[in-house]
């Protein structure tokens, strides 16, 4: 059953051809068939298959970083801190920890059961969708493959037709390392996807949009297949006075403009507490310029927005504030400066949906009471941020807000710390996944009971 990578192959042979949607249903049959034969299951198979994952990751690595290039300008440095060596690392902590994570969890048994012994297993699912969006293409393909394929899974991965070189990438290679009969990519789009979704799965895994994670859930209910739906929102930033605005500009710039702002859990925006909003401009500002330098657009570092329909929609965003740094755009390049605008009133519409691209409003609130009112007038964000040097601050932001994560001092660092489970709440997502959370996420949890047939003797 041994599936020897064949590395040797040039990676540059012809494309896979799409998938046909009428071969769809086939294809998960096939996949059924295969995991019921039980070849995935045996923890030797899945740490064997981990490392075909591991080898396609780093043998293919120019690959992927090309196709990232092509699809969203991504630098190679960024392909592969983001996509190729977050998975990596989210893949060497599964294969450290897995066997661990998967030994039968004793369970405490009442006196009255006595001498039966209980423990909790992790059983495989079965088959398993994972539908990525296009924003991190390899990463949020392959990081949650990584938990379906340790939990003993079989799974479909359906790539982002928005990001088509590294849906091509992948549905040419992984054929080439992992075993296709228990690992199949799915190229296409709505109909594609559409297909898929009428077929019986044991767990979706949904990376995208809240629209879309509505069909999703849907469409698994009809079969009462599990979803987790791994959505975005606004992620606030709170800013309060007393923090080193030239630090805390810094580390937001970071976080925000970070694949053009394509991320997420991005920083949405600022919420600038009692006159925290002037000194942030001008530390904003300096921030950008010294990660991008004097013209962005020429900058190695720089990514490009993912396609015309969002240029537009975020160029439009331009207009509902006061231009403190960038607003500069080329259509014809996809590219969009980093931006920061100010004086923004919280009804315009760049503070009513997701912004996902270069585009930081700044509000300004009076004190931290207007901005947890601010937060839970909200949607619950994906994630939380706060600058503050304040324990107290940080006590009530924990207590008193609703998010997926909450970070002081450092966005955007808790999706590449496996221990931390990732996940969103309410309209931001339902389900966590990384490291162990992954293997909850695609396992079910059996209890299992064993009671010797003989009776205790009376005492
Ligand atoms: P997208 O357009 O690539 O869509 C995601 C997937 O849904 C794709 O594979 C696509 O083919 C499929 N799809 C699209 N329309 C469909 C339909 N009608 N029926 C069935 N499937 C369909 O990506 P997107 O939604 O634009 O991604 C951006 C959003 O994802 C943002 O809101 C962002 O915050 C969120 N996001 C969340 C995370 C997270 O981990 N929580 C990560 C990245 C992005």
């Amino acid at each position: 059953m041994t599936h020897t990578p064949t590395s040797a192959t040039p990676a540059s042979a012809a494309p896979a051809p799409a998938t046909a949607v009428a071969d769809i249903p086939a294809l998960v049959t096939r996949l059924r068939t295969a995991f019921a034969g039980g070849r995935t299951k045996p923890l030797d198979r899945r740490l064997e298959q981990l490392a075909a994952l591991r080898a396609l990751l780093t043998e293919q690595a120019e690959e992927f970083q090309r196709a990232l290039a092509a699809d969203l300008g991504k630098s190679a440095a960024e392909a592969y801190r983001t996509e190729i060596g977050f998975t990596l690392h989210e893949l060497d902590h599964t294969v450290a920890h897995l066997e661990e994570w998967l030994r039968p969890k004793p369970a405490a048994v009442p006196e009255v059961f006595r001498p039966a012994e209980a423990r909790v297993v992790r059983d495989p699912l079965g088959v398993v969708l994972i539908i990525a969006p296009w924003n991190y293409p390899l990463q949020l393909a392959l990081a949650p493959l990584v938990g379906a394929l340790a939990a003993g899974n079989v799974a479909v991965v359906k790539p982002s037709e928005l990001a088509p070189a590294t849906s091509a990438a992948m549905a040419r290679l992984l054929p080439r390392y992992l075993d296709p009969e228990t690992v199949t990519v799915v190229e296409g789009a709505v109909p594609e996807t559409t297909a898929l979704l009428e077929q019986r799965f044991d767990h979706i895994f949904y990376t995208g949009n809240g629209t879309v994670g509505r069909i999703v859930m849907a469409a698994a209910a009809r079969h009462l297949t599990p979803v987790t739906l791994e959505l975005g929102g606004k992620s606030p930033v709170v800013v309060e006075p007393g923090a080193d605005l030239a630090l805390t500009a810094r580390r937001i710039a970071r976080g925000k403009f970070l694949n053009a702002g394509q991320t997420c859990v991005a920083p949405d925006y600022v919420l600038a507490v009692g006159g925290t909003a002037a000194g942030l401009e001008e530390q904003l500002a300096a921030a950008v310029h010294e990660l991008y330098g004097d013209d962005p657009a020429a900058s190695p570092a720089y990514g490009r927005i993912v396609n015309e329909r969002h240029f537009d929609r975020l160029t439009a965003l331009l207009a509902d504030g006061r231009v403190v740094t960038g607003g500069g755009h080329d259509r014809a390049e996809r590219y969009l400066a980093p931006t920061v605008l100010a004086d923004v009133s919280p009804d315009a519409p760049v503070m009513t949906a997701e912004i996902f691209g270069p585009v930081l409003p700044i509000v300004t609130v009076p004190d931290l009471d207007a901005a947890i009112a601010f937060i839970n007038e909200r949607d619950k964000p994906l994630a939380l941020y706060a600058f503050t040097e304040s324990e107290a601050t940080k006590q009530r932001l924990t207590e008193e807000t609703s998010s997926g994560a909450l970070t002081f001092g450092l966005p955007v660092s808790h999706l590449a710390m496996p221990e931390l489970p990732f996940g969103g709440v309410g309209e931001s997502g339902m389900g966590r996944y990384h490291g162990e959370y992954s293997i909850d996420t695609f396992s079910h949890a059996k209890a299992v009971v064993d009671k010797p047939l003989t009776d205790r003797p009376l005492a």
